[in-house]
């Protein structure tokens, strides 16, 4: 089996894409299928790959990148000559592998409910996924469901399952050493490790506009170590895809921003709950700072980044 970048235009692609609309279709209540078609699967945030054995197409599986470094797994389908042989489980576990390299911190699926669905949902326990709450504009229905696998344990956690634990890998990783957060009305709870890779003040205007104070207090960490526990829904975020500011929608308090499109979380200290072990090492952007603000400890003070 040879899984390569899918090709929208190969005739069996194609065939088997309509194939896979058709049947969520059959199976679903109206309003309720949100299966791509070929354009939707042309979009810059979504990858395509085809499962080949020779010249046979065995089946597609797509993932679509969303806002804040998480996946969705989209348009998976096993060719109906080619079922039980392992396809589905062989492209969902080159998907996972993907979004590992990509940063993704949670894989995420919505599916229906029914018979013709039930081997599918097998295939993503047996990988871990569990049920959970919708995600990405997606609305509940008595019909719908939402699957998640949190991949925020980090980049092993997987290959020590193997992929096949029916386990949550919530349960591997209470021993990390983690800190909560939260914004001011609490709606937005999150948890992180304890494990900053550096903390600055920086004092640029950006940062000083979007927390309303003389600097912001930031610590950077591989955003899959950063996960929302509830609150979800009430998120608001300022940016696009390459920088951006999370915010609770009720009461407004920065949370956190997502940079370098996602892989890193810069999380505004102050709604931290606890200390962390990581102290600010120095002041940047020191050049834009508030006149009216005075920096009194002995900590490097650098123009801009450094
Ligand atoms: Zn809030
Ligand atoms: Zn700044």
């Amino acid at each position: 089996m040879r899984i390569s970048a899918g090709d929208l235009r190969d005739p069996q692609v194609q065939r088997l894409l309509l194939l896979h609309l058709n049947g969520m279709r059959q199976n679903s209540p109206e309003g309720s299928v949100y299966a791509l078609d070929l354009a939707g699967l042309e979009q810059p945030e979504i990858s395509f790959w085809a499962a080949w054995d020779e010249g046979d197409l065995l089946g597609i599986a797509a993932l679509k990148v969303l806002p804040g470094a998480e996946g969705e797994i989209k348009s998976m389908r096993t060719s109906p000559e080619h079922l039980r042989k392992g396809v589905a489980r062989a492209l969902l576990k080159h998907i996972i592998e993907v979004a590992k390299e990509q940063g993704i911190w949670r894989l995420s699926l919505e599916t229906g409910s029914g018979a013709s669905f039930e081997p599918a949902l097998a295939l993503y326990r047996s990988f871990g996924f569990s049920n959970g709450a919708p995600f990405g504009g997606y609305r509940a229905s008595d019909f719908n469901q939402f699957l998640h696998l949190d991949m925020s344990d980090g980049p092993t956690s997987l290959d020590q399952n193997k992929g096949l634990s029916t386990e949550s890998p919530h349960s591997a990783q209470i021993v990390d050493d983690r800190l909560t957060g939260r914004c001011l009305c609490g709606a937005v709870r999150y948890e992180v490790a304890d494990a900053f890779e550096y903390s600055l003040n920086c004092h640029c205007s950006d940062c000083r506009r979007a927390t309303g104070a003389a600097f912001k207090s930031l610590a950077g960490i591989a955003s899959y170590k950063l996960r929302v526990r509830s609150g979800e829904e009430s998120i608001f975020r300022y940016g696009d895809k390459a920088a951006q500011d999370l915010h609770c929608r009720n009461c407004g308090s920065l949370i956190y921003s997502l940079v370098h499109d996602g892989r890193i979380a810069h999380v505004a200290m102050g709604t931290l709950d606890q200390a962390p072990s990581i102290r600010p090492s120095k002041h940047i952007f020191v050049a834009s700072k508030a006149p009216w603000h005075e920096i009194t400890d002995d900590l490097p003070q650098f123009d801009e980044f450094d």
